[in-house]
């Protein structure tokens, strides 16, 4: 009983120290269920099978901050369903935002990550990332910082020296990716995608920007350690943009920008909402836009494990939480 107390202090006093240092830890978020139902007009889909439907909408909450530089809302969470985002844990967007010139940098100071990926997005603005295995550099408008923390790591996330002095719009997604149980204590890795290195693809009336996995032959840089397409989309017109997914991943859809329907039966997601595919169904996933609207699409084969989740670790079991926490605080995920 002694020792479950001491866990107990050990995880609180762990999760205090977490939470000073201002994380992406979401973990105290509650879904919000959209309630909506209406059936917007549907352009007539001819070809193919029955498109997929959308199984559910997901609401973010309400802004938060998450250090000084990143206005959040969060759509999925590491505590969420397994069942409605594995391999996904959390999905935050900084919607677009403008700062002011400033002297101190804004960002996310010093904070560990253990037993899954932060893949950061930057859509305006631009973000210095440094960490404790040597990573680190700087990501702008289109690019992507696929970061693994793995077996552990400290870092910062900042917004850049000079964006801080010229001020501008900040506009910003971070998603975190589960790993399997075999790689969450492997060693960390980082990898720097730039906007020129992703494969664009014509969808219909969007642009697709390829970051990981495969659309019909062509492939995206990210390497990654399950199977998982991601990808973003950009109307260039009012119209409909179709593709196929695999049968059995987890596939979502979030809605960055203007107006988005998605699915059989033209669901409206808002700016923030979040629209959960059917995994079982094999037709086409039919996204409609008007021109403008950008939509990031997320699939993912589901990792079947267990997940246990607190601030800014998602590990297997409890008790190898409370031994990140103890390696953390005695310094073996390194130092800045
Ligand atoms: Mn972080």
């Amino acid at each position: 009983m002694t020792e479950s107390r001491t866990r107990r202090e050990l995880l609180r006093a762990g999760a205090a120290a977490v939470t000073a240092l201002g994380t992406w830890s979401a973990t105290s978020q509650l879904f919000g269920w959209s309630k909506e139902r209406t059936v917007m007009q549907t352009q007539p889909i001819t070809k193919g099978s029955t498109p997929r439907s959308v199984e559910r909408v997901l609401a973010s909450t309400s802004e938060h901050w998450v250090g000084d530089g990143f206005r959040v809302r969060s759509v999925i969470s590491p505590n969420g369903e397994p069942r409605v985002q594995s391999p996904f844990l959390l999905l935050d967007h900084a919607a677009r935002r403008h700062f002011e010139p400033a002297l101190q940098p804004r960002g996310v100071g010093e904070h560990p990550h253990r037993g899954f990926e932060t893949v950061t997005f930057a859509y305006r603005g631009e973000i210095a990332h440094r960490d404790s295995a040597g990573g680190g550099g700087l990501i702008g408008p289109g690019d992507v910082q696929w970061m693994t923390a793995a077996g552990g790591i400290v870092h910062e996330e900042m917004h850049s020296q000079r964006f801080t002095e010229q001020g501008g719009d900040m506009e910003m997604v971070q998603l975190w990716v589960n790993l399997p149980a075999k790689s969450k204590l492997s060693t960390p890795g980082y990898q720097p995608l730039l906007d020129k290195d992703f494969p664009r693809l014509s969808l219909g009336s969007a642009q697709a920007r390829l970051v990981a996995g495969k659309l019909g032959k062509v492939e995206g840089p990210a390497r990654t350690h399950t199977p998982m397409t991601i990808f973003d989309l950009t109307f260039g017109e009012d119209g409909v943009s179709e593709f196929s997914l695999p049968l059995g991943f987890t596939s979502l859809t979030f809605a960055l920008e203007g107006d988005v329907r998605v699915g059989a039966d033209a669901r409206n997601v808002t700016p923030g909402q979040l629209a959960v595919l059917d995994r079982k169904q094999d037709g086409p996933v039919v996204v409609q836009g008007k021109k403008g609207a950008r939509v990031l699409v997320l699939s993912g084969e589901p990792i079947a494990e267990p997940v246990a989740a607190y601030g800014p670790f998602v590990m297997n079991t409890r008790d190898e939480l409370v031994q990140a926490m103890q390696d953390y605080q005695s310094g073996k995920m390194g130092h800045l």
